[in-house]
């Protein structure tokens, strides 16, 4: 029985861990912390299907300069950050040429287009289909000029078939009651539906790799040793060691660091983002929203209503900025005038993001027995259960239903 390390228990390596523990590996977790403790514990709980267009597209462009100019925009880079984050940004800018943008747009969408099929899968054979919802997710505008504004969105996903349904005047309140009435215009996503936990689903599916005969062990990777053959060991920063004969890295924002130990380079970076858990927001909802000109979502959880979003570029060590949740929430009860938000709870998380919004899924160009699952910015919880299924393929030497080309981790 072949065995095998996979660094980090957020949704990406535990969802790896599962299936390739199912497959008949002899798999082991190691992680610093307790599974799903990283992004994938606050995350908005959106299977966001349509939602893979490449940041760097032509529309974000036209709004950015008014969002870095506006303290309580969307995206704050912290000015002591911006000249780390040079050579990120100058990929990002690579990835804004219309040819490339066409490349990045469908290399997301033929995983958004897959989503379904693997995470029905993943739940019917974990028995967790009671966690994903029904309901879709609202895009809301005020008025026609904002619907314009958004309109380069639903004309890429005309482009790739998805579902959507323009709604207006009273038809969104009958939907969504609590919704003001400033909104004259709404699309409805109807396959933009939410898992009721995000954190509960990582630990479901931990136990469920348990089950199967999957280990966990906890430590913070330092390093590791290395042979002509590849990554033979693990090292853990207290001194133990962990053998693996084969190794995947999904440590999430954190991975380039561990990458940058076998000298592989990956252009990492954290779009730091908040979210707060509001326990009894006076308020019932059935739909996720997001009102795309305030930049921000908002949906119903198990727990409550929890509303999130921004982007934060300052560094995975900069301590957060609350002020940034306490924004959204103000932003949400434009739209959601009763929302009460007296009895909440604040989070930040990093979310790991690649210059070009495509995540990393493969082998390494470097070790022969290393792969990779990272940067899946926005959209880990929406990817995982594809890149559990994907990366399982390539490990175990099955063909994979889609070209990874794209998704190489030598594509910079
Ligand atoms: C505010 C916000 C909202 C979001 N909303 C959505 C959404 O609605 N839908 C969606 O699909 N995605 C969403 N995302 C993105 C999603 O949460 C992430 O893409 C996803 O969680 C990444 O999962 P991961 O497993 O790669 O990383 P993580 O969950 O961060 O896990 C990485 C793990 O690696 C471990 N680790 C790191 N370094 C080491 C080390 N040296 N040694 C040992 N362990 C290590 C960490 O402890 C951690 O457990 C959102 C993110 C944020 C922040």
């Amino acid at each position: 029985m072949s065995s095998i390390v996979v660094v980090g228990a957020g949704i990406i390596g535990v969802t790896i861990a599962y299936e390739l523990q199912r497959r008949g590996l002899a798999v082991t977790l190691v992680d610093r912390d307790a599974p799903g403790k990283g992004a994938s514990y606050g995350n908005m709980a959106s299977v966001a299907v349509t939602e893979f267009m490449p940041a760097s597209r032509q529309g974000i462009w036209a709004q950015m300069p008014k969002w870095l100019l506006d303290p309580e925009g969307p995206v704050r880079i912290r000015p002591a950050y911006m000249p780390k984050l040079v050579p990120w940004f100058l990929r990002f800018l690579a990835a804004s040429r219309p040819s490339k943008l066409r490349e990045l747009e469908a290399a997301g969408a033929v995983l958004c287009q897959r989503v379904y099929e693997d995470f029905d899968a993943l739940l019917k054979q974990t028995g967790l289909t009671q966690m994903l919802t029904a309901e879709g997710c609202l895009s809301l505008y005020t008025d026609e000029a904002e619907f314009k504004a958004d309109r380069e969105h639903i004309d890429i996903l005309e482009r790739f078939g998805f579902r959507y349904e323009i709604i207006g005047g009273n038809a969104i309140r009958d939907l969504e009651p609590a919704l003001t009435t400033k909104i004259g215009k709404a699309v409805l996503f109807p396959d933009n539906r939410s898992i009721s936990d995000p954190y509960k689903l990582v630990t479901a599916l931990f136990e469920r790799f348990e089950a199967l005969g999957g280990r966990i062990v906890q430590g913070d990777v330092a390093g590791f040793e290395q042979s002509e053959a590849g990554v033979s060991a693990i090292r853990l920063a207290d001194g133990r060691r962990v053998v693996a004969e084969k190794m995947v890295l999904a440590a999430g924002a954190f991975t380039a660091r561990l990458s940058a130990l076998l000298r592989e380079h990956i252009p990492l970076e954290t779009e730091r983002g908040y979210h707060t858990q509001i326990v009894e927001p006076g308020i019932s909802m059935r739909h996720s929203i997001i009102w795309p000109a305030r930049a921000f979502m908002v949906t119903p959880t198990a727990g409550g209503i929890r509303v999130g979003g921004t982007v934060e570029m300052a560094g995975l060590e900069a301590p957060p900025d609350y002020r940034r949740a306490k924004i959204l929430v103000k932003r949400a009860r434009e739209a959601l005038p009763e929302l009460n938000a007296e009895r909440a709870t604040e989070w930040m998380g990093h979310r790991p993001a690649l210059p070009d919004t495509v995540p990393v899924m493969g082998p390494s160009a470097k070790r022969r027995n290393v792969w990779y699952a990272t940067g899946h910015g926005h959209l880990g919880l929406t990817y995982a259960a594809t890149t559990g299924r994907l990366m399982a393929d390539l490990i175990t030497g099955i063909k994979p239903p889609v070209d990874m080309k794209p998704y190489r981790v030598d594509r910079f």
